[in-house]
């Protein structure tokens, strides 16, 4: 199983101008650099190393900012830039992306940020999370690669994203999740009437499972969107950082503050300014990226902390249960991008993930899931500790809904008052003299 040979100019088979030529030209081991073809491997054949996609830079250098401007308003408008999906008929997606960025100047006056503040609030996509970037380029792959069934193992959202991406074309899904899951990540799940597993155990243990399930006669036709396909389902995370850039006028922010569950979403950030960069789209003016983890779940955060180039696996706990990732597939990647770029990585605990919700919804009006709570939260701390520069423009992700994690709010907001239907009940309760 193959996909299309890449570089290849493709037929037009649709009415809105020519299909751009596919800018992959294979997979490439990051451990020992390898090359593959566009195959369904996630690992090196020859030393077990994670594989990624490699690009032709040629290719990549033809690409234009009109071109992109030209295109639809979603993360297909980058497609000269991804692996698959150059014809629109081959792509299984929600069509997610081109969320907004909103500016919040008034959480920045209350952190002492100057230099500019914004807020890429990913929880407007089709399943409100960032998740369904990574799925359409993963379920376009599976399309693209034979496969008739797509699964995942889940730490909520990207079950949710892979079940909505299979009842939109029909497509059985199989999604397998920690039964002890936020209810609102199970019902969203669920109400796609796909096939959903709550297994109990920790999402390290889910993974373990689907990995050797994958190896079965019965799940021998399925894409397992971050196993076998994860190649393809990685590059989708670039679209947050070409977005950045165009929604800033075509200009990489200074400074990045994203969230880490396996580390994948931030090393595509790096790579899609690297590309940026690279191609001639914007100019480089050098960046620097932050990680953010709950202290329940914070392994990256301490191999930082202690200079280590690999990552010592833990047992997670804690509310921000969509980056309770105990042993962290892009760990040492996720390290080498926020070192390379003069950053830093903090972790904040229940209490202050709660109060980083709360700050930003106060702020902005953007209500965040935990994981959003987290990334503010670290935010405020690298301000305070002085690790992140406040006279320097910055972007903080939102990657996740506020109403998929209501659990840790409910005991901490809720009406100001209570009234009877009467104006002599509002006055008794103060809200008219
Ligand atoms: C999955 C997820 C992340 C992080 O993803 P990785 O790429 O695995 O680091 C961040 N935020 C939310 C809400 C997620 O669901
Ligand atoms: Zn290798």
């Amino acid at each position: 199983m193959t996909l299309t040979a890449p570089g290849s100019l493709q037929a037009d088979a649709h009415a809105g101008g020519p299909v751009p030529p596919c800018p992959a030209r294979g997979l490439i081991c990051r451990n020992c650099g390898a090359t593959f073809g566009l195959v369904a491997e996630h690992a090196c054949a020859e030393c077990f190393g994670p594989l990624e996609v490699d690009y032709d830079p040629e290719v990549m250098r033809a690409v234009t900012r009109e071109q992109i401007e030209a295109g639809p308003q979603n993360i297909w408008r980058y497609v000269a830039l991804l692996p698959v999906g150059q014809n629109p008929a081959d792509r299984v997606s929600l069509d997610p992306g081109m969320t907004p960025l909103v500016r919040a100047d008034r959480l920045a006056e209350e952190l002492g940020i100057t230099g500019g503040l914004w807020v890429k609030d990913d929880s407007a996509n089709p399943t409100h999370s960032f998740k369904d970037r990574v799925v359409s380029l993963a379920a376009t792959a599976a399309k693209g690669l034979g496969y008739t069934k797509i699964a995942a193992a889940s730490t909520g959202n990207l079950a949710n994203s892979v079940a909505a991406h299979a009842a939109r074309v029909g497509l059985p899904s199989f999604v397998f999740v920690p039964s002890d899951l936020e209810p609102g990540k199970i019902v969203q799940s669920a109400v796609y009437g796909q096939t959903l597993v709550a297994v109990d155990g920790s999402y390290d243990d889910v993974n373990r499972l689907t990995s050797e399930l994958a190896e079965t006669d019965e799940f021998e036709d399925t894409a397992f969107v971050n196993q076998n396909v994860r190649p393809y389902y990685a590059e989708g995370s670039k679209t947050m950082g070409y977005e950045l850039a165009e929604q800033l006028g075509w200009r990489i922010p200074a400074q990045v503050v994203i969230p880490m569950a396996s580390g994948s979403l931030l090393t595509k950030v790096d790579k899609a300014f690297r590309e940026l960069a690279a191609a001639g789209i914007v100019e480089d003016t050098g960046w620097t990226i932050f990680g953010a983890q709950s202290a329940g779940c914070d392994p990256i955060a301490t191999a930082f902390d202690n200079g280590w180039d690999v990552v010592k696996p833990v047992k997670p706990t804690g509310i921000a249960k969509s980056l309770n990732i105990g042993n962290p597939a892009d760990g040492p990647y996720a390290l080498d991008a926020v070192r390379r770029t003069g950053g830093a990585i903090a972790r904040v605990d229940d209490e202050e993930i709660v109060r980083g919700i709360r700050d930003l919804a106060r702020t902005t009006g953007v209500f965040a899931e935990t994981a959003g709570g987290v990334t503010v939260a670290v935010l405020r701390k690298l301000v305070e500790d002085g690790r992140l520069d406040p006279a320097k423009e910055t972007v903080v992700l939102n990657t996740g809904e506020g109403l998929k994690t209501l659990d840790p709010l409910e005991p901490v907001v809720g009406p100001t008052h209570h009234v009877q239907p009467s104006l002599k009940s509002t006055r008794e309760a103060g809200l008219i003299g």
